[in-house]
């Protein structure tokens, strides 16, 4: 991103955050708020950098060497924003793919996961997201991801459920195939890794 975009941009969200201060009957001038509306901008920024990061160069994809059964990653950690509410949603993601000639490198999911969580989301479209990226890097014989996640606009307001868990699905080739039993192989080997909140 050119300087004077995010210079601008960053006024933009600072004015809004300034406007929203203003509005719930706080004084943005007092001491502790008068650097709020910059720091809000920043931390938009980083909350909201995988609209404008391209992370395709980063994603390394390697030879298989005859891998060719499930590859897994558990408790990957997750911090997105509600698109609903701007609020946050916490919690983790659990990748698994299939390799057929190639596989990522394992620091890579986790990556993927940032990049489409950094951003305003749905926990649906997210799960969807994260599969498809890795469905189209290693074509792989399919993959799936679940993700489970607090809300905080469901446990801080509204309905106040604490502790309440979404857990959303996303597949893609074999594990569509029940006869294959490669999801059911993936979900027995989550409830054993499943993390206590
Ligand atoms: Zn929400």
């Amino acid at each position: 991103m050119d300087v004077d975009y995010v210079a601008m941009q960053g006024e933009t969200i600072a004015n809004a955050a300034r406007n929203m201060i203003l509005a719930v009957g706080e004084d943005p001038e007092r001491e502790g708020l008068r650097k709020t509306p910059q720091r809000v901008a920043h931390s938009m920024f980083e909350l909201c950098r995988g609209y404008t990061e391209d992370i395709r160069h980063e994603i390394a994809v390697f030879d298989a060497e005859g891998a060719d059964q499930m590859v897994c990653q558990w408790n990957i950690p997750l911090y997105s924003l509600c698109e609903h509410h701007m609020l946050p949603f916490v919690g983790y993601a659990h990748i698994g793919y299939i390799p057929k000639e190639h596989v990522l490198g394992l620091s890579k999911l986790k990556r993927i996961t940032d990049h489409f969580a950094r951003r305003l989301q749905i926990q649906e479209r997210l799960t969807r997201e994260i599969v498809d990226y890795v469905d189209g890097s290693v074509h792989p014989r399919g993959a799936i991801v679940c993700v489970e996640a607090e809300h905080l606009c469901m446990t801080m307001r509204g309905v106040q459920a604490p502790g309440t868990r979404t857990t959303t699905e996303a597949i893609t080739g074999v594990f569509a195939d029940p006869a294959e039993g490669s999801k059911e192989e993936f979900l027995t080997l989550l409830s054993m890794q499943r993390r206590p909140h």
